[in-house]
Order: structure tokens, then C-alpha cells, then sequence
């Protein structure tokens, strides 16, 4: 068994599906509450202080807000390396508004970056501006994420919704210009979570249910890597080739009965059967 010292974890497909905890995933998050962990999301609709009281909406541990790491900070932290005190220009929802003000500042006249990410926003009024400070004011064009879609259930019902890489298409259209993509599998929120952590790739295992972001991303850094099927990709589903994870496991719970396995000592003990 591969193994490791602390754990990052994606969420969406993972551990809930919109406003529905999965099956196990209390009980997951329960067993490695001794070990070191952060949540890295390229969702960046909800701020870390957004995300505390989703969990408790969905009957899931109160954790510390320092524990989420989102691609909106990631984008945050991006930006503000590439010039202190930067100016922006967000379309998306109020969480990446949010987060984005912690870092650099609002400006729709004269912005240095046009941020796109996912949620609410997008309409001719946002493009338009967004596109006049890219080609007016030389503005960079920046995505929160690469995905295309993002899987969401509402009301219960599951529903596709337009990804980061979808709703930035038509800035790039209009101005020609090639966005930076920010989410996974770029490897910042990797690496902002192992910072916060204290540890190296070598010793993260990297849970995620996209092999494409989750999985690509964690691989490129050395990490070990664990698949769930509970998202993007089903039970029995053939993944894009080149993508292994270390793990392939149906559900979260099927993965802890793994580790339990192979290390009781860390883990504890299977409390039904697996
Ligand atoms: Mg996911």
C-alpha cells in the first residue's frame, strides 16, 4: 500500500452532491480527523466561511474554515503574485467577489485582471465589460478552473451546469485572448494546502472523483492518489487512459474499508461489514 501522512480531499462527488451528503462520508471524515487534511475545491461559488455551514447543512462535522482551500483563494493568492495590490474585474458568484476583495481590489474601470469563475454572472453587460478591459485596458483574462461542466443536483434532480472553462469561452472568443487556468489540476491549490499542512507531495494522498483535474494534478506532484466513483465517473465506467489512481474504489466507504485494511492501527476498525 502506498502510503502517506495527510490527506486532501475534493468535496463535490466526493463527499456531497449539491445539498446531499453521500453515504459514508461522516463516518470517512470521522476516522482521519486525527490525521492532517484540507479540502482543495476548483468550485469557487462558496467562500471557506461559506463551506463551514454547508457541512453542518449536510449533517457533516463543523471543521475550521482554515481547513478549505478554494480556487478562488487559489486564483486570489495567483493574482496577487503576479502584481501586489492588483486591480480585478470578477464575473461570477458573490463568493468569488468575496474572496477576491481579501486579496486585490475591485475595479471595474481599470482592472488588471478579468476573473471568471463559476455560478451567476455571466450576461452582455458583464461580457461586454469584461472584454473592453482586456482589449482597452490590456487586462489578463483569468479562470478560476479549467472544467467544462460541473455535475450539480437540484431539488434533488441531478443537473449539468456550465464550468469555468465553459463561461470564460466567450471572453476568449471576443478578444483572442488564451485564459489562465487557476483550479486543479494546476497545481497551487495543491500546493497552498500542503503549505497550510506543513507537509511534501510524497506524503499526500490526493481523494478526488475526476481523473482529469483530481487525479491528473496530484499525479504531476508525486502524490499517491484515490479515486471515487460516487461523481463524475461510475461504478465499472473505463477512466481516460494514462490517469491510474493508486486507489479505484466505488465510495468512500469501500475506500476507508481499504485503508482499514492495510492499517487498522491508523484507521481503526471496519464498524459493518464492507
Ligand atoms: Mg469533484
Amino acid at each position: 500500500m502506498s502510503t502517506f501522512k495527510a490527506l486532501l480531499l475534493d468535496m463535490d462527488g466526493v463527499l456531497f452532491h449539491g445539498d446531499r451528503a453521500l453515504p459514508g462520508a461522516d463516518e470517512f471524515l470521522q476516522a482521519i480527523s486525527h490525521l492532517p487534511y484540507c479540502f482543495i475545491t476548483n468550485n469557487p461559488i462558496r467562500s471557506p466561511a461559506m463551506l463551514v455551514e454547508h457541512f453542518v447543512r449536510l449533517g457533516l462535522p463543523r471543521v475550521d474554515e482554515s481547513r478549505f482551500v478554494t480556487s478562488g483563494q487559489a486564483t486570489g493568492e495567483w493574482l496577487a503574485r503576479q502584481q501586489p495590490d492588483f486591480g480585478f474585474y470578477a464575473v461570477g458568484a458573490a463568493g468569488l467577489h468575496q474572496t477576491l476583495s481579501q486579496y486585490g481590489n475591485y475595479d471595474p474601470e481599470t482592472a488588471d485582471f478579468v476573473v471568471v469563475g463559476e455560478g451567476e454572472g455571466l450576461d452582455f453587460d458583464t461580457l461586454t465589460i469584461g472584454i473592453n478591459l482586456i482589449l482597452k485596458q490590456g487586462a489578463r483574462l483569468v479562470c478560476t478552473n479549467p472544467d467544462h461542466n460541473v455535475d450539480a443536483s437540484i431539488d434533488g434532480l441531478h443537473r449539468v451546469l456550465p464550468g469555468g472553462g465553459a463561461l470564460v469561452a466567450p471572453f476568449a472568443v471576443a478578444t483572442g485572448q488564451t485564459p489562465v487556468f487557476i483550479g486543479k489540476p494546476h497545481p497551487l491549490l495543491y500546493e497552498m494546502a500542503m503549505q497550510r499542512l506543513g507537509v511534501a507531495a510524497p506524503d499526500c494522498v490526493m481523494v478526488g472523483d475526476r481523473p482529469d483535474t483530481d487525479i491528473a494534478g496530484a499525479a504531476a506532484l508525486q502524490m499517491a492518489t484515490a479515486l471515487v466513483r460516487t461523481g463524475r465517473f461510475g461504478r465499472g465506467e473505463k477512466l481516460p487512459s494514462g490517469l491510474e489512481p493508486d486507489w479505484d474504489c466505488e465510495s468512500l466507504t469501500a475506500l476507508l474499508d481499504r485503508w482499514r485494511d492495510a492499517c487498522p492501527e491508523t484507521f481503526g476498525t471496519k464498524t459493518k461489514a464492507g
